[in-house]
């Protein structure tokens, strides 16, 4: 097809904005373009060159562009500027100018097919090293010289990285749809269905066009192409969570983390994905090197929570830690030591030559606990199956002690396979909200003290805290803290404690977590954190709220207060945590369930 023709195309696409009249357009288009130039439009008319995951992007600087277009009109870049500032669009300004130009807007007679031009732009794309900017400004000159004035129009806009057609990808598989099965109502869900398991449109709509409807047979999960996610619907409570999965699921830790696909070849080197398909790898060397280790099955394609772990206690991180790391290309060696990252595995879609995607959701985790040989960086998603409220209630409270934000509840019924890009209720999620940091700082007791692990090595990493408990005269713990300390606090807190060191847990003390190291209440640190939660854990004001749960303060930090003017009974009490822990109930009331995904 001639580029010219696809080009009219577009110029339609842009005078309409109905949804309908665009799928008919590019309906019309796809039935035209032979088989093989098919993947190559259907790319342009997203503005793509590959499918988003392989990451090749169009977008040349305007500067290049102009000095492009010049060379091609044979005119001063300088008038191409000026130009500019009065239409204000270099694509405009190209129409224009070649509109003006010496073929008169007829184009020089040369004109291009859509291979051509498609093959140009991805030489532009993938220029790189020394004299890469003088070949593409050569080899953009060359696709403009010659071209008419809508050609000029989207090839400048094409390469600006701003085609912006407003085609989406549902009205790419409609139109697709419309043009391969015509008529065919029960069409559209296979096709979709192709595409969530390539990620791939171009794919797509070529095996459409070679093969009709049989042709998606041929697309399979493949290493090294991802796969859309399955994603969860929520749910307000876990009442509502077992009724919607008629009483029992296995609930998993909901890991406050980065969702990575990783596929595993049989040889060579491994590959991560993000949730929205970006590849990753470069930012997690140690997880490249560690998984053809641990997957003993290849090749394999598994999907994971990453989380970030304080290099100190060991203990998981909220996700802002781990965002550091996303999207870093220098510096690689320091934040690996900074956020070190360890990864939760909740899934396999593919392994061996056996493709999962298809069993229930049982068969999938037994089959990812066959081929995982589990190390401290790469293990299991903790998960349990339960059959009552209570039991599921426990585990909530668990999975939030142990720092991850909530529960998914996975259905276990027949029909509970792997629903590439689809939302539904196979998969349930329900966390708290821990945005809104607590108004107070609460003081607590040190009552024990952990051994420090990495850079704290050889010194405490983390201490117990309690809050004290006027009824019962007991010190109760809520946290574990082990953030905000700097290294000279660090060193001076043996010192401090040393008065209050006991060889057992002292009679006063409540907590149902054993430290290294006991101490007798005495000293007092300011803390804050994002927020109560109810815990099995911790026993502070234990039972107040709920029977069989204390309350535990999520992500503590020490404020680098040292309440030497406070006692151990001046400490924050049971009491006071109940009245934080009712107004932060009433703000969530108020504010209501945000996600943020
Ligand atoms: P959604 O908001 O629908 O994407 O679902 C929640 C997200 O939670 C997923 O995309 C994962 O990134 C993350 N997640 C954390 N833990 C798990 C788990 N055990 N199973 C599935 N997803 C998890």
């Amino acid at each position: 097809m001639q580029f010219a023709e696809l080009v009219a195309t577009y110029d339609k696409l842009a005078a309409t904005t109905k949804r309908l009249e665009m799928r008919q357009i590019l309906a019309e288009l796809f039935q035209r373009l032979p088989p093989d130039e098919i993947a190559e439009a259907v790319y342009l008319s997203q503005g793509l060159l590959r499918p988003e995951f392989e990451g090749i992007e169009l977008g040349v600087a305007g500067q290049l562009a102009r000095r492009a277009l010049a060379d091609a009109l044979g005119i001063p870049e300088e008038k191409v500027a000026q130009h500019v500032r009065q239409s204000g669009d270099l694509g405009t300004t190209a129409a224009e100018l070649a509109a003006g130009g010496p073929s008169g807007g007829e184009g020089a007679g040369r004109t291009s097919t859509v291979r051509e031009v498609y093959a140009a732009l991805l030489a532009i794309a993938t220029a790189s090293g020394d004299g890469s900017q003088k070949k593409k400004i050569e080899l953009l000159a060359e696709v403009l010289r010659g071209a008419g004035p809508s050609e000029a129009k989207y090839l400048t806009r094409l390469v600006l990285g701003q085609l912006r057609l407003g085609v989406g990808t549902q009205t790419i598989l409609d139109s697709l749809a419309d043009a391969f099965a015509p008529g065919d109502k029960a069409a559209r869900l296979p096709i979709e269905n192709a595409y969530n398991v390539s990620s791939d449109l171009g794919l797509v709509a070529t095996s459409l066009a070679k093969d009709g409807l049989p042709g998606l047979q041929g697309i399979h999960l493949q290493v090294g192409r991802p796969i859309r996610p399955m994603l969860a619907e929520r749910s307000p409570d876990l009442v509502d969570v077992l009724k919607r999965m008629d009483g029992g699921a296995a609930l998993e830790y909901k890991y406050d983390g980065l969702r990575i696909q990783a596929h595993i070849p049989a040889t060579g080197p491994a590959k991560l994905f993000s949730r929205r398909l970006e590849e990753m790898s470069a930012q997690f060397p140690e997880l490249i090197e560690e998984l053809p280790k641990v997957i003993t099955t290849r090749p394999a394609i598994v999907e994971g929570e990453c989380v970030s772990v304080s290099p100190e206690t060991g203990e998981l991180q909220p996700f802002q830690e781990i965002s550091r790391r996303r999207g870093r290309k220098y510096d690689l060696e320091r934040m690996q030591a900074e956020v070190p990252v360890r990864l939760f595995l909740f899934d396999v879609l593919l392994a061996g030559d056996e493709e999962s995607a298809e069993l229930d959701f049982p068969a999938r985790r037994h089959r990812l606990e066959k081929i995982l040989a589990p190390t401290d960086r790469v293990q299991l998603a903790t998960q349990r199956v339960v059959a009552s409220v209570e039991e599921a209630t426990a585990f909530f409270d668990e999975s939030i002690a142990d720092g991850c934000e909530g529960v998914m509840a996975k259905s276990l019924a027949a029909g509970s396979r792997y629903r590439a890009g689809a939302r539904g209720f196979w998969w349930i999620k329900y966390k708290r909200e821990y945005t809104i940091s607590l108004a107070d700082s609460i003081d607590g007791v040190v009552v024990g003290a952990f051994h420090g692990r990495g850079r704290r090595a050889g010194a405490f990493g983390a201490f117990l805290l309690a809050t004290y408990n006027r009824q019962s005269d007991l010190y109760e713990t809520f946290c574990k803290a082990g953030s905000g300390f700097d290294d000279a606090q660090l060193a001076e807190m043996p010192k401090r404690l040393e008065r209050f060191r006991s060889p057992e847990s002292p009679k006063n003390v409540s907590s149902s977590i054993v430290p290294d190291q006991w101490f007798r209440p005495g000293l007092v640190l300011e803390v804050r954190g994002a927020e109560l939660s109810l815990s099995a854990i911790h026993r502070a004001a234990f039972g107040a709220v709920r029977p069989g749960a204390g309350f535990a303060l999520r992500f503590p930090r020490f404020t680098g207060n040292f309440r030497e003017d406070k006692g151990p009974e001046e400490a924050t009490t049971a009491d006071e945590l109940v009245k934080l822990y009712t107004s932060q109930v009433r703000h969530h009331a108020v504010e209501g369930p945000g996600d943020a995904g």
